[in-house]
């Protein structure tokens, strides 16, 4: 699609052809994800998200599952960004990369993983043995002791399998909805939305909801999409975010749904500038995986030797 910025399609539902897609149920009633999980409860906690200036909620789906189409068209090998094998190394990844970058713990886990590949082998660890594999990931004090608790609690309590009901692994040490649903969906196949920094971001650029509390934008957005939605929606919103719709500078001159997007122009609009600020693949730059899938278009990462060995 154009680049060219239309805004005012954005502000209503009569610029925005509404194509049948199966796939993302455009022509569904708002009401076909009601079982996404209740708000949190909490004064607030109905807030209705605030749409595009005079944009109706049912113009603002129909946007909102346009972009998602948009995005599977720009990124159809979108996929987790975190190199792992087994639902425990997906857990214990999603735990390091809390504030860190994905290729970071990517550049981690093959030492830590050599060191400790089950439950069982991490639980007995010597916590300062796991503290110094870990510590590239930074916090890593306070990480080691989840990942110790963790699979001690695999260990003990679940026969040394993750468990794949969301109520058992967000009583794990150091697990969350976010990681939970990062588990979930990825190792599992249990549909999830995963509300991180770039999903939160960009879901509140776009208007799809006006929350800050996580738990409340993962309720909004999956009452706008189908269950069979939540876990690509989330994987595509997060690349979007990592290339093109940056927290400081968002490329707008360069981003394929700027016509769709009520945010346009809160970031760069030179077509030329713009473009330079794009990342991995789309920046021509490796990405941040070291074993991408096979459909990645980009490159593999540096793994951490080949990184420290560069001048
Ligand atoms: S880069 Fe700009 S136009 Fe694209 S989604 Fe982000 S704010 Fe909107």
């Amino acid at each position: 699609m154009s680049n060219k910025p239309v805004r005012a399609q954005a502000k209503g539902s009569a610029g925005v052809t509404a194509a049948p897609d199966s796939a993302v149920g455009e022509h569904a009633p708002v009401e076909a994800s009601a079982k996404a999980p209740p708000a949190p409860e909490g004064k607030n906690s109905v807030k209705k998200p605030k749409p595009a200036r005079g944009e109706s909620h049912l113009a603002m789906v129909r946007r909102a599952r346009r972009i998602n189409r948009e995005l599977a068209e720009i990124y159809p090998y979108a996929h987790p960004e975190l190199d792992f094998r087994n639902p425990f190394e997906l857990l214990v990844a999603t735990v390091l990369s809390a504030q860190t970058t994905d290729l970071r713990v990517n550049q981690t886990t093959p030492a830590l993983f050599a060191a400790y590949p089950t439950p069982e082998d991490m639980a007995a660890a010597a916590p300062e043995d796991l503290e110094e594999l870990i510590r590239p990931t930074g916090f890593f004090r306070a990480k080691s002791r989840s990942l110790l608790g963790l699979s001690q609690a695999l260990r003990d309590d679940f026969g040394g399998e993750v468990p794949g009901r969301i109520e058992d692994l967000v009583k794990l040490p150091g697990v969350g909805r976010k990681t939970a649903n990062v588990v979930l969906g990825n190792a599992f196949g249990v549909p999830g939305i995963t509300v991180d920094t770039h999903f939160g971001r960009l879901v509140r650029r776009w208007k799809w909801t006006g929350q800050e509390d996580p738990e409340k934008v993962e309720a909004e957005i999956c009452a706008i999409f189908p269950k069979s939605e939540w876990t690509m929606l989330s994987h595509r919103v997060v690349f979007h975010g990592r290339r093109i719709c940056h927290s400081r500078k968002p490329a707008c001159g360069a981003c394929p749904i700027a016509p769709l997007c009520p945010a346009y122009g809160e970031g760069e609009t030179d077509p030329e500038k713009a473009k330079k600020l794009l990342k991995y693949e789309k920046g021509g730059q490796p990405g941040q995986r070291l074993t991408p899938p096979p459909d990645y278009p980009g490159l593999p990462a540096p793994p951490a030797a080949a990184r420290a060995a560069r001048p």
